[in-house]
């Protein structure tokens, strides 16, 4: 037997986040929105598109997490929690109707034959249990983890569903590659626990220009996931190992 040998440490699993990594979720936002304003717009004797145009208009101009309460101050209704409420309720228990982005239904069964794969997906369970139906992605992917099920403290770049979704594809980080586009938190942690990042920018996208904040930086960026399997093979990487 030779003293030494090389070879190669092969990424054999890739994990990928959900939101606008795999299905634009501008989608379900409109979704939500439009199923919010069918309620409102029944409560004030309104007209849906009107409202829904009202929320639209909040959520481009940056507002997150309180899009409904601004309507009601725009619309010069008193804020009622109760009102509030349901209409959280209807945002979230909409059935969305979504759409793969194209390079990323083009992508997994690219890399069924060849790798592990799993998602990892931050935002409450049940919402995004939703979303996963909606794609039909429970059939063509190995795991899925959904952070929220662990508790709010554990999205990501809590270190523990990372883990959880590697155990339960019997992968060593140092195997796998995470794929996300969110710079503030999809690779902070995933680097921590040894794995391979991939930031995936899409110009038009909630996070598609937001720079990183040193060292949350992922090792490579793409703009189109038709670049990962070429990726994942160039980055495989060759390590000495003593016999
Ligand atoms: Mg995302």
């Amino acid at each position: 037997m030779s003293p030494e040998r090389h070879s190669k440490t092969s990424l054999s699993a890739v994990l990928l986040d959900l939101d606008d990594t795999l299905y634009p979720e501008s989608d379900f936002v409109r979704g939500g929105f439009h199923a919010a304003a069918e309620l409102l717009a029944q409560r004030l004797s309104q007209d849906t598109e009107e409202l829904f145009g009202l929320m639209m208009t909040q959520f481009q101009r940056g507002i997150r997490g309180s899009v409904f309460d601004a309507i009601l101050f725009e619309l010069k209704v008193p804020r009622e929690p109760a009102l509030i409420e349901e209409l959280v309720r209807a945002y979230r228990s909409h059935e969305p109707q979504l759409t793969m982005f194209p390079d990323a239904e083009w992508l997994l069964p690219m890399l069924w034959p060849r790798y592990a794969l799993g998602i990892l997906t931050d935002g409450p369970a049940e919402v995004q249990r939703r979303k996963v139906k909606a794609l039909d992605l429970q059939h063509r992917v190995e795991a899925i983890v959904y952070s929220d099920d662990f508790g709010r403290e554990q999205w990501k770049p809590s270190p523990i569903p990372y883990l959880e979704l590697l155990r339960r594809l019997h992968i060593d980080p140092s195997h796998a590659v995470y794929v996300g586009d969110n710079p503030k938190k999809d690779f902070v942690g995933a680097r921590r626990l040894g794995l391979q990042t991939v930031r995936i920018r899409r110009p038009n996208t909630e996070h598609g220009h937001v720079e990183p904040q040193s060292g949350f930086e992922a090792d490579h960026e793409i703009t189109t996931l038709k670049s990962l399997p070429d990726w994942l093979t160039a980055n495989t990487r060759s390590e000495r190992h003593a016999a």
